[in-house]
């Protein structure tokens, strides 16, 4: 810590200057006239200074001005840089004062392994967590949880969790750590658990805390949850600040709650770009394509600049919502009005709403003609998609080729390129495509639904039998299906290849993830409520077809986000009018 000192006039005229690079060297010009340019507390002090004020060069010169270092001044420096972000020289300097033989304390630990954790060193940070116990900085709170932040940001979680398991005594610091690392990892089941044993020690979670578990609800869809974090924010009276605010725009949008979203919106004191963003984003999600370009108008009547972001929310909620013209207008004044490139998401948008709404040769020839270098693959993932909705399937068949072409490696290819040859009644060049998959060894993604009961998040893999109901719940869904069979439901053929299996057809399309969630939502939730579930992957269209009987025979509203959308499923209809 800084030790207390008489502040001489030089040392007041430095803090006077502040971090501002041009008066700190006319301070230190006068320092050099009046003799004492040698003095070490005020060259430590101009130092941190320079640091604050961005000018690491500086620093670096002055530090090699100073003859024989000391703990305060190496300690001053690497503090300052890796506050300020300068987190390469900030583990250089803790280098040279281990080098120097100057043992480092707990404060210089802290800074430098958060310079690790910047950097992503994981080699590095290790080696320093040993210097840590050798140095008897093993127990010390404020290092453990810089190791925590460390090891999380830099994917390690299962140590990270180990070194928080430790503490004696862990800081709401060190719970924030842990809980963000597991959310921005994408093990958003782990931090909200972590955040229930928070809740049960009756430790008070801040809003830093607040913030990283809605984002988790948000992965989970855990509206229940959500919904009790924004109470506690409102009962706390937390600020509700532009980060606050747009993590519980985001939780409640991608929680099937836009109304909600929007009430928090419009009670947001300052809003930027980024929560502005979010909201629009939301509304395309569920096909509130009017609302989301109204808001966009909203936004540039405010007097705030949309970004690249922005523009691919409202331009795939033109495509989601048919708002072609809209579309069109808003992606030419992307560079006419804004000066932005459009990038690839851009361009995915337009050819994805030109193809939706059947315009199959707009969309072709925006390909060939807009976008001037090669297209991206994902420009054609589209292309392909409006060709499978439309049942163009001689184009279709061009354009998977080519995809598979550029880019061998992509598992979703080889499923699209099936299922166009199937649906082109290719069934020759089906085997074939699936052949290459096996010769190739391409694996498939795993998918996985997930479903709130009770403020409790359950996770269902296909064919899924962890859970300790499972046999109710087979026995239930094969009756539901039984049921909906009678309603006049046919299972879709067993061709048909889906982005997410492994096992065989027919017992894979019966027992896909999002159907067993349905089985053990309906099974536990009382008659009327609606059952609400996200799936990481897009929905395949059997489970759309069949949820689309189940909510007429059980008389239930059944919300599903998968990786593209919201579907609203009510008195067998969809929201997405099977567009999606
Ligand atoms: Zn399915
Ligand atoms: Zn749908």
């Amino acid at each position: 810590m800084e030790k207390k000192r008489h502040p001489s006039p030089s040392y007041q005229a430095l803090i006077k200057a502040g971090p501002h690079l041009k008066l700190l060297q006319q301070v230190h010009a006068r320092l050099v006239i009046s003799g004492s340019g040698r003095s070490r507390s005020l060259l430590t002090k101009l130092l941190s200074l320079a640091c604050a004020a961005g000018s690491i060069t500086y620093a670096r010169r002055l530090f090699f001005f100073i003859p024989n270092p000391d703990a305060f001044l190496f300690n001053t420096l690497i503090k300052q840089t890796s506050k300020f972000s300068f987190s390469i020289d900030s583990v250089l300097f803790y280098r040279r004062m281990v080098l120097s033989n100057i043992t480092p304390s707990n404060y210089t630990f802290t800074a430098v392994i958060k310079s690790c954790a910047n950097l992503s060193a994981l080699k590095l940070g290790r080696v320093i967590h040993t210097h840590v116990f050798v140095c008897g900085y093993g127990l010390d709170l404020h290092v453990q949880a810089s190791l925590v932040t460390f090891y999380a940001k830099t994917c390690n979680l299962s140590v990270a969790r180990k070194v928080f398991d430790r503490m004696p005594e862990k800081s709401v610091v060190a719970w924030n750590s842990m809980i963000s690392g597991y959310e921005q990892n994408g093990f958003a089941k782990e931090a909200t658990g972590l955040f229930y044993l928070m809740r049960d020690l009756s430790i008070k979670p801040d809003s830093t805390t607040c913030v990283s578990v809605l984002s988790a609800c948000a992965q989970l869809g855990a509206i229940g949850l959500g919904h009790w974090v924004h109470e506690y924010v409102v009962a706390q009276g937390f600020h509700v600040n532009v980060v606050l605010g747009t993590s519980l725009i985001n939780m409640y949008t991608r929680c099937g709650r836009v109304n909600k979203a929007r009430e928090v919106f419009d009670s947001m004191i300052e809003i930027n770009v980024v929560a502005w963003t979010a909201m629009i984003s939301g509304y395309g999600m569920h096909g509130y394509g009017t609302q989301a370009v109204e808001l966009f108008l909203q936004m540039r009547a405010h007097g705030t600049r949309p970004n690249n972001i922005t523009f691919v929310a409202v331009l795939s909620a033109c495509a989601h919502a048919g708002l072609v013209d809209e579309g069109r207008r808003i992606f030419n004044s992307m560079r006419q009005e804004y000066g932005l490139m459009p990038g690839v998401e851009h361009h995915v948008c337009m050819v994805d709403m030109f193809g939706r709404a059947g315009l199959l040769n707009e969309a072709y020839s925006f390909i060939k003609e807009v976008i001037s270098e090669k297209p991206a693959p994902a420009v054609w993932t589209a292309m392909l998609g409006a060709c499978k909705m439309h049942k163009n399937f001689d184009l279709g068949v061009e354009v998977a080729e080519h995809l598979l072409s550029v880019e061998p490696e992509n598992p979703g290819h080889y499923v699209m390129l099936s299922n166009i040859y199937a649906l082109a009644g290719r069934m020759d060049r089906v085997e074939m495509v699936r052949n290459m998959m096996i010769q190739k060894n391409i694996k498939k993604q795993v998918g996985y639904s997930t479903i709130e009961v009770d403020k409790k998040t359950y996770l269902f893999s296909m064919g899924d039998k962890s859970h300790p109901e499972t046999h109710e719940i087979y026995q239930y869904l094969d009756e539901l299906m039984n049921r909906c069979r009678e309603a006049g439901y046919v299972p879709e053929s067993e061709w048909v290849m889906h982005e997410v299996e492994e096992e065989e057809r027919e017992y894979a399309l019966r027992y896909h993830s999002e159907k067993l969630a349905i089985a053990f939502g309906l099974l536990r939730s009382s008659h009327g409520m609606a059952i609400q579930i996200v799936k990481n992957l897009r929905m395949c269209e059997d489970c759309h077809s069949a949820i689309k009987f189940i909510s007429v025979v059980t008389n239930r509203e059944i919300i599903i986000r998968d990786k593209l959308r919201f579907h609203h499923f009510k008195g067998g209809l969809c929201s997405c009018l099977d567009y999606w």
